[in-house]
């Protein structure tokens, strides 16, 4: 089980949250002018490290808050973000 730590809440189980994916991937400033591979590219392709990742989780059964942490893609260990 991995436990969450909410800012907000305090640290809770996994199941109260919804992933939210990578965190700080930006809106294209001008996405009219983005081509199909540059569109799919934003949509689709994030980064896939082998350690630590900053992503965004939902807290739905709790402070229905988004957070921002950082979870070990390895271990599955999550901190929050330094
Ligand atoms: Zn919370």
């Amino acid at each position: 089980m991995i436990r969450v730590p909410c800012p907000h809440c305090g640290e809770r189980d996994e199941t109260e949250f919804h992933y939210g994916g990578q965190a700080g991937v930006a809106y294209p400033a001008d996405p009219s002018a983005l081509d199909d591979v540059a569109w799919s590219s934003y949509l689709f392709v994030r980064s896939n490290p082998r350690g630590w990742l900053r992503e965004r989780w939902f807290h739905g059964a709790g402070c229905r808050r988004w957070l921002t942490v950082e979870r070990h893609t390895v271990t599955d260990e999550i901190r929050s973000p330094s």
